[in-house]
This record gives structure tokens, sequence and C-alpha cells, in this order.
């Protein structure tokens, strides 16, 4: 039988993604000439997760394309904590740096959140201090989350003004599904956050105008859940085997986001794909975050 083919708008992460850079190179290369300020990222990797060695290139290589100052410190992974807090301390310190992402997860002897305490919050451009989140949670400024923020972006891109909107986010971690209902809020979006323990997950669903993912589960949010005509945000990243067997056989594997794509675009107004959507949106607010440290550090906001 023929695919269908999608009816829902596609959000497409790479062109807004690509706008956001185009605008922090504009605003970084301002800063230079007007301030004689150029914003500095440090990234930190410890150990040698694939996955992580991958985020660390492209957040080091998009810093420099955007004409930030780049550091990157890749640790091994046998550092102990006081090594790594003597680094963080040290950036802390560096007036040349003005944003510190130390990329998750650490190795297993490491304690994430003492190391996440001690970036200075004004500092802490991945938004996961602390005090940034009592900032976001109280509706003050602060530098806020990547992912979540992005997925803001492509909202307000797509719909304007959010305004009264019904908003369900699917998830409740610290890192996604809290700061993104907290932002919805600050939006004026009536917003409900559902978790593996809320009731009847399909009906609540239904409910949204805004729906949001961040789960963790391949294809998790079918068609029949969604509102016709909703905005859908796929946070998800899930590897999964191919569909096709011998792809699958020979071990292959592919990336599909928390809901069922081809029964969610069938109904929705808009959505997000996976990949290609939330994804490309969060080395692009890091950016940004970045830039924003900056000029609150030279007092320049
Ligand atoms: P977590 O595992 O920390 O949180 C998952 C959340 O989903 C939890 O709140 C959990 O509920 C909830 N949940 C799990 N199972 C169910 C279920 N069956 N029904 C309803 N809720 C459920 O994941 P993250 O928030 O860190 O990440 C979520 C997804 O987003 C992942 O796929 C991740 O890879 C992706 N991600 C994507 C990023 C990007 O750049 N696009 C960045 C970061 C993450 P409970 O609290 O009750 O356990």
């Amino acid at each position: 039988m023929a695919e269908l083919a999608p009816t829902a708008e596609l959000i497409d992460g790479k062109v807004y993604a690509e706008r956001l850079r185009a605008r922090v190179a504009e605003e970084v290369a301002q800063l230079r000439r007007d301030h004689g300020l150029q914003p500095g990222l440090a990234v930190v990797l410890v150990g040698e997760d694939p996955a992580s060695q991958i985020y660390v290139k492209s957040k080091g290589e998009h810093s420099l394309a955007a004409g930030m100052h780049s550091v990157t410190h890749r640790l091994p992974h046998d550092t102990d904590q006081d090594e790594l807090l003597k680094l963080v301390a040290d950036l802390n310190a560096d007036p040349l740096i003005h944003g510190i992402l130390v990329q998750l997860p650490l190795p297993k002897h490491l304690d994430e959140k003492a190391v996440l305490a001690a970036i200075s919050p004004d500092k802490d451009v991945d938004g996961l201090h602390v005090v940034n989140a009592g900032r976001l949670a109280s509706g003050l400024p602060g530098l806020y989350p990547c992912t979540p923020l992005g997925s803001m972006i492509l909202l307000r891109e797509t719909l304007g003004d959010l305004t009264g909107k019904r908003a369900v986010v699917v998830g409740r971690s610290v890192l996604v599904g809290r700061p993104i209902a907290q932002l919805l809020l600050q939006a004026d979006c009536t917003v409900t956050i559902a978790h593996s323990r809320t009731k009847d997950l399909p009906a609540v669903c239904r409910e949204a105008d805004i729906l949001v993912a961040a789960v963790g589960r391949p294809r998790m949010i079918r068609g029949d859940w969604i509102k016709p005509g909703a905005t859908v945000i796929d946070v998800g990243i899930n590897r999964v085997p191919f569909d096709d067997p011998q792809k699958a056989a020979a071990g292959r594997t592919k990336v599909v986001g928390d809901v069922h794509f081809k029964e969610a675009s069938q109904v929705a107004g808009a959505i997000t794909p996976v990949p290609g959507g939330v994804g490309l949106m969060t080395v692009a607010v890091l950016l940004q975050n970045t830039v924003t440290a900056a000029r609150r550090l030279a007092g320049l906001e």
C-alpha cells in the first residue's frame, strides 16, 4: 500500500537554526567592533563517549564559525572530582570565557550535581544550575536550557502569539520537560505536565493545542492521541533498528522521536521531524546563550 504523504506543516529546524546562528554571528561581530568584546565558550568533555565527542566537536566548530573565542578541554576518563572542580573554578575566573558547558553524562565516578553547582550561574550557558532553574521558575532573567529555548523559538515561528493555548508537556525532567513547561507558562499558555504516572495519557494529550514530547520512548505518542490541527514538538532522540530487516540484521540503527511521525503527521497542523527538528536548535541556542552571558557579564544589558 502506498504511504500517505504528511498533511501537517513540517517545522524545519535546519532553517531556523541557520537563521539563529547567522543572527548570533552578526551580534558577535558587533560586540567585537563596538566593545572589543569577543564572547568565549569553554566546553569540557570527560572521557571518550562517542555521542558526546560528536556533540562537543559540533559546539566547538559552530562557536568558531560564529566568530567566538572557543576552547575545548578534553580530559581523560579517570579525571577525579577535584581536578574537574579546579578546571571549572579556573574557567569561572577566566575573563575571556563567558560560557561554560560541561558535557553530560559524566563518567559514573564523578558527581554531576556537584560539578554543575560549581559553575558560575552567570556563565552557565546550559542553564542547568539551580540558580538558573529558580530564576526561570520565578520569571526572572537568567540563562535557560538550550533545547527548551529552541523548542519555544520553533513554536513562536510556527504559531506567533501563544497566549491562551492549551499546552501539554509529556516529560518532567530538569533538563527538558520542566523548563519547557515554565517557558510555555511565561508565554501565557495553560500548561499541563504529564509523566509516567499520568492517568489516561492519550486523553490528556488530545486536549493539547501544543503537544511537546520529551519522554525518551521511541514513537510512543500515536496519531490518535493528537488533537486535529495541533502543533507537535518532538524533543525525543531515540536510536532504533531499521524497519528494513536486512539493515536491522546488519545492526544498523536510525534516529526516531517520541512521536509516531507517520501517524501524527496525518493529524497535526504542524510537526517537527526527527531528525531535522528540535535537535538542530540546541547548539544554535547555546551560542545565543553565550552571547547573552557575555553581554551581561560586560554590563551591556
Ligand atoms: P528523562 O529520562 O530524564 O525524562 C523522561 C521523562 O518522560 C520523565 O519525566 C518520565 O516520567 C517521562 N516518561 C517516561 N516514560 C513515560 C511514559 N510511558 N508515559 C509518560 N511519561 C513517561 O529524559 P530527558 O527529559 O532528558 O529527555 C527526553 C527525550 O529528549 C530523550 O529522547 C532525549 O534523548 C531527548 N533530548 C533531546 C535533546 C535535543 O537536543 N533534541 C536534548 C535533551 C534530550 P517520570 O518523571 O515519571 O519518570
